[in-house]
């Protein structure tokens, strides 16, 4: 199989799309942007050994390469509608790719997403996804627009990737049924897609956490030029990590771990029936973990009332 026989059999699908002109198999594809609405684009790049384990399943490793892309149109509150996906393979096997392509295709239709293009190279296993999604004119979750006296809510769990993770790398040991509970998350994130739809009326600012809670909130924070309190006790977690765990390292995974893809957003205070209502429709739990404030600085606070010191709050890929 070549890279066209790859393109024609496995990427060129017919699907009604009223927005696309010209899908996969020319030059570029067009897009007609419906009338009131803003397009809005982002790109994440997965590289063997630093985003993914080489011996990753080509059905997960799909998945997180898209679900990545459409938490970040989840995180700005947008609805997902086009990815093109840029691939560096080693080989082209036709079991892999069906496996990938199955996955990927999967996920793709269970978002309404549209893949319209990308670039096949032999290379080490790396991929770039560039998303595109709608947003009503003028209404973007943004990082800038965190006021002091909002509320801080998260969705879903968070830590539960990095302990994965770290009891891959043996910085830590769970028991299997917990480990694998972890891994799921770390392998096949869930973007929150309808849930960023639905705060979109009445949340101030928003991002989905990729690398760590506090660092992730931090870039709110300096966008806003706000501060922050965040309570420990209530970080939504899995209520046996916490057990097994010391408490250095559940503190380390669940603020500063990374991988989660849950939203972390703000809200006015008058707006908690509104989020109770949205986490409802969108079938999302959220939990209400801090509040805004004009400090300029983020205070982890832990059930003594104490602060919280961390060194490292999160992951950077130059640091
Ligand atoms: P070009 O020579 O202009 O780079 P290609 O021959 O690489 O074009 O690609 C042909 C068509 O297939 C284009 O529409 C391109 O967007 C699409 N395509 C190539 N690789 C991929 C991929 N990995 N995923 C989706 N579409 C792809
Ligand atoms: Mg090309």
């Amino acid at each position: 199989m070549n890279e066209f026989d790859f393109i024609r059999r496995y990427l060129q699908r017919q699907q009604p799309d009223d927005n696309l002109i010209l899908g996969i198999g020319d030059d570029a594809a067009v897009i007609r942007p419906a009338l009131g609405f803003d397009l809005c684009f982002s790109s994440d790049m997965l590289l063997k050994n630093r985003h993914f384990f080489a011996d990753v399943s080509p059905e997960d490793l799909a998945w997180k390469v898209l679900a990545v892309n459409i938490s970040d149109m989840a995180a700005m509150g947008a609805k997902p509608r086009w990815a093109l996906l840029s691939a560096g393979l080693p080989e082209l096997s036709e079991d892999w790719l069906n496996r990938f392509c199955g996955s990927l295709f999967a996920l793709a239709d269970r978002f309404g997403v549209t893949l319209i293009g990308g670039d096949t190279t032999k290379g080490d296993l790396v991929f770039n996804v560039t998303i595109i999604g709608e947003l009503p004119q003028g209404k973007a979750l943004r990082r800038d627009a965190a006021q002091a006296g909002d509320d801080i809510w998260v969705s879903g769990r968070i830590g539960l990737a990095a302990a994965a993770l770290n009891c891959r790398l043996q910085n830590c040991t769970l028991p299997t049924a917990l480990y694998q509970q972890c891994e799921a998350e770390l392998l096949r994130p869930e973007p929150r897609v309808a849930l960023g739809q639905a705060v979109l009326p009445f949340a101030h600012a928003a991002q989905d956490i990729s690398d760590g809670l506090a660092q992730d909130i931090g870039h709110i924070l300096k966008a806003s030029d706000v501060g922050a309190e965040l309570w420990a006790d209530e970080l939504p977690s899995l209520p046996e990590l916490k057990t097994v765990l010391t408490e250095e390292q559940w503190l380390a995974y669940t603020l500063a771990g990374g991988d989660d893809y849950e939203l972390v957003f703000t809200a006015p205070v008058g707006a908690r029936e509104a989020v109770a209502a949205a986490a409802e429709c969108s079938g999302t739990a959220v939990t209400r973990i801090g509040t805004i404030n004009d400090t300029g600085r983020l205070q982890i606070i832990g059930s003594d009332g104490k602060e919280i010191k961390l060194t490292a709050l999160g992951f950077d890929h130059f640091g």
